[in-house]
């Protein structure tokens, strides 16, 4: 008889080839691989490839059931596993687990990390006296640190990094090869005596042909007094130049404004560490969880009132606003010009750190430009010798619901890819979207991932151009895209619509702007099939030639209709109609009381030949379009209500109303709806009505809020109306003005009362900077049904 006992027989040994894709590379993911066979006891190899990363492995298959679930359940804190594969292949019979060399393979594509804030490991690392790297800047491993900004190519390995240029030193290089280190294949590894290093020069110095200093604490030292003695410094930092002054010296920080030529737009601030934040600002748990965050981003805070107990913030760091962009230290370097230590005190309660750049060009991030362009600000340079191969500015959140809404995606978000709302077809064409032309990003498809380039700005000078260029061919290269579409704004004047024009692909997929900021809602919710769609902003190309921005939509991610707008008013002279309020404040008033206007405060500051002239050019339309624009509606409002009569930034005037609306004022003012195809939303007695407050001497922040108030209540009378007509209950929100928290919190809440589900941006932009995620769903969904 036959022994069937299965303990004596010999155990059955299987070997799968597993292919992880997602972001799975620099994030320690075949250190983790490696000791994770070898506790298992299974045999087998890992690689990176350009794929993602391949593993055979072999053994028993409870093990190897165990290894699987493993891989699935506890994978490296930065990793992203979006796709395992397993496949059964040939034992080898041969022992132990290795880690191969990178591999290359045609045309698949891999993705590679995100810059990560340090750690808490590596924070005590540097922190600690005894510790090797006791006040080095550049400590990370492989759970942090800096990657986008230092890759050059795939896969993502030492030699292409710009740490390239440092060879570890033997310390270094034993914690690079041993699988129970943290610093494990950690490819920026680093010490003081053979990783980057500092060198503090004041304005008009030479760059040094080589850094030397292998103590970084005195030059630090040094910073800290400069910045102590209200100097401005130019920071080298992950992903460009920051400049750097201490926020509580009200004349520093004035004087960084008019060097920078930026009068008004808010300043972020950095502070040593959490309760630091709490000082200036109310924060709740989730904010606390964004500001902790490994990708460190400003985040938008309501300011604290009562600020006694530290040294008060300058005035000038963020001039009429009621909130503060803060953000935590996100390498050693920036936690350093605080203090050595957590023991020890802050040098600061905050400093100031705004883009390194002049006026509206990109941010600087070479040694060598940043002392020629960048010596009318700064009167010092801290530079480090580590190259940073793509500039990337600070990202920018703001929370809501308990989650992180992304105003500006550039560090720690980018390059990570989206997953499109159509991933689950069979077909994901690989399309460029160009986006838009403020706050512009791009966007790349392929195989159903959307991979938006960090923010590049506003395209109006040859610098930003030129960065858009850079980066576009780097994303290329680096994700191995051949575009066979490009998608663009209609506006034939945007620079990104020309650039669009001119490219070499064929297909060319025109995209009107306020579908693209609907489709993007959609897909960064994972939305098919027809939605309402509400899209307020600054403007945006229409159809008719006119430019939109209050736009109520029936929409798919192919194709809209246009079911409700703002009425249409005159927009007089284009761009100065954005700079100067008050001619949108003169439009709405004629349109409310026609040409005889009442005799209002912010009118009579306007001298009597500028308002003829403005006056005349809506009566005869001359440079006069029509607009909806929800955005010029807020600066009207505000204008009204006196609070500017000029601005430098767009939105200035929206963040102000916004700013001074009283909390607890219920009500609204009466509007008006006009059936139609699409409807139009009147709001003439909305106007009157604010007309009449004034005159009765009613506080500007209630008007504000009644005026908020109003909106909502015209969004969700609006999108009622639109269900009617359409049976549709599902409503995406998008464009720059649901940034406004006044605005946004009561609009949700009185859709959500109607009944609608709501849907709100989280990790794209509502602003223009998510226009191209938008315009690539909308051009690849086109090229899927041949539309
Ligand atoms: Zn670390
Ligand atoms: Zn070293
Ligand atoms: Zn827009």
């Amino acid at each position: 008889m036959m022994d069937t006992d299965a303990t004596t027989r010999p155990k059955a040994i299987t070997r799968l080839q597993v292919q992880v894709r997602g972001i799975v590379q620099g994030v320690g993911f075949r250190p983790f691989v490696y000791k994770l066979a070898h506790r298992l006891g299974l045999s087998g190899h890992v690689f990176n490839s350009t794929s993602g990363v391949t593993i055979e492995i072999e053994g028993s298959k409870p093990a190897l059931d165990s290894f699987l679930k493993t891989l699935r359940t506890e994978p490296p804190q930065l990793a992203d596993i979006q796709e395992i594969t397993v496949s059964h292949i040939v034992p080898f019979g041969v022992a132990g687990f290795s880690i191969l060399h990178s591999r290359e393979e045609g045309g698949a594509m891999a993705l590679v990390p995100a810059d990560a804030g340090t750690c808490d490991a590596c924070w005590q690392d540097f922190s600690d006296p005894n510790n090797r790297r006791f006040g080095y800047p550049f400590t990370n491993c492989i759970h942090c640190g800096p990657r986008y900004t230092i890759t050059e190519g795939i896969p993502y390995d030492r030699p292409s990094t710009t740490m390239s240029n440092f060879t570890m030193c033997s310390a270094c290089a034993a914690e690079y090869a041993d699988p129970n280190d943290r610093r494990f294949h950690a490819q920026p590894n680093a010490c003081s005596l053979c990783g980057p290093s500092l060198a503090l020069l004041p304005r008009g110095a030479a760059l040094p042909e080589s850094f030397t200093d292998t103590d970084a604490l005195p030059i630090l030292h040094h910073a800290r007094g400069l910045l102590r003695e209200g100097k401005i410094l130019a920071v080298k930092g992950l992903g460009g130049f920051l400049f750097a002054c201490d926020a509580t010296n009200e004349t520093a920080v004035a004087e960084l404004r008019r060097r920078k030529h930026r009068p008004h737009k808010p300043f972020a601030l950095m502070v040593r560490d959490i309760d630091a934040a709490r000082a200036l600002c109310g924060i709740t748990t989730e904010d606390e969880a964004a500001l902790r965050h490994l990708r460190r981003p400003v985040v938008i805070l309501p300011r604290r009132l009562d600020t006694n107990q530290v040294p008060g913030i300058g005035l000038s760091v963020a001039p009429g606003n009621n909130t503060l962009g803060i953000m935590l230290p996100y390498t050693p370097l920036h936690y350093l010009l605080f203090s050595d230590s957590p023991q020890k005190d802050s040098a600061f309660s905050a400093l100031v750190m705004t883009s390194g750049n002049i006026s509206e060009e990109p941010i600087v991030i070479s040694n060598i430009d940043a002392l020629l362009q960048l010596d009318g600000v700064a009167d010092w340079f801290l530079l480090h010798n580590r190259e940073i191969a793509t500039r990337v500015d600070d990202s920018v959140v703001r929370t809501f619901e308990g989650r992180e809404r992304v105003l500006r995606r550039s560090r720690g978000f980018t390059p990570q890819a989206l997953s499109l709302a159509s991933a689950n077809e069979s077909v994901h064409p690989s399309v460029l979207a160009f986006g838009a032309e403020l706050k512009n990003t791009f966007c790349l498809t392929r195989d159903g991932h959307a991979i938006l380039s960090q923010h590049i700005g506003d395209l109006q000078n040859y610098e930003t151009l030129q960065f858009f260029e850079e980066t576009l061919a780097k994303m290329k290269r680096l994700f191995r895209v051949t575009p066979q579409a490009v998608a663009y704004d209609l506006h034939p004047h945007y620079m990104s619509t020309r650039m669009a024009l001119a490219s070499s692909i064929e297909r060319k997929i025109a995209v009107q702007h306020h579908h693209a900021h609907i489709a993007s809602c959609m897909a960064e919710n994972h939305l098919s099939g027809e939605v309402i769609g509400v899209a307020l902003d600054g403007t945006g190309y229409g159809t008719d030639g006119k430019i939109w921005g209050g736009e109520f939509f029936t929409a798919n991610l192919g194709s809209f209709s246009r079911r409700a707008h703002l009425r249409y008013v005159p927009l007089p002279g284009g761009d100065a109609a954005v700079r100067q309020p008050w001619r949108m404040a003169l439009s709405y008033l004629r349109d409310a009381f026609g040409p005889e206007v009442p005799d209002l405060a912010c009118l009579r500051a306007i001298p009597l030949k500028q308002r003829d002239i403005v006056n005349a050019m809506i009566a005869n339309q001359i440079q006069t379009v029509e607009t909806s624009s929800c955005g010029r509606l807020f600066d009207a409002v505000a204008a009204l209500l006196n609070l500017f009569s000029e601005v430098t930034f767009e939105g200035q005037a929206a963040i102000a109303l916004e700013s001074i609306a009283l909390a607890g004022v219920t009500g609204g003012y009466e509007f008006d709806l006009h059936d139609g195809e699409p409807i139009t939303i009147d709001l003439r007695t909305t106007i009157l009505a604010i007309v009449n407050d004034l005159a009765a001497g009613k506080p500007a922040g209630e008007i504000s809020a009644r005026f908020h108030n109003t909106l909502s209540t015209v969004i969700a009378a609006t999108c009622c109306r639109i269900r009617d007509l359409s049976g549709l209950d599902r409503v995406c929100l998008s464009g720059g003005s649901f940034q406004n928290m006044v605005l946004l919190r009561p609009t949700v809440v009185q859709l959500r009362r109607h009944g609608f589900q709501v849907f709100l941006h989280s990790m794209v932009p509502a602003n223009d900077g998510g226009i191209s995620l938008g315009q690539a769903a909308i051009a690849c969904e086109r090229i899927r049904t041949g539309a």
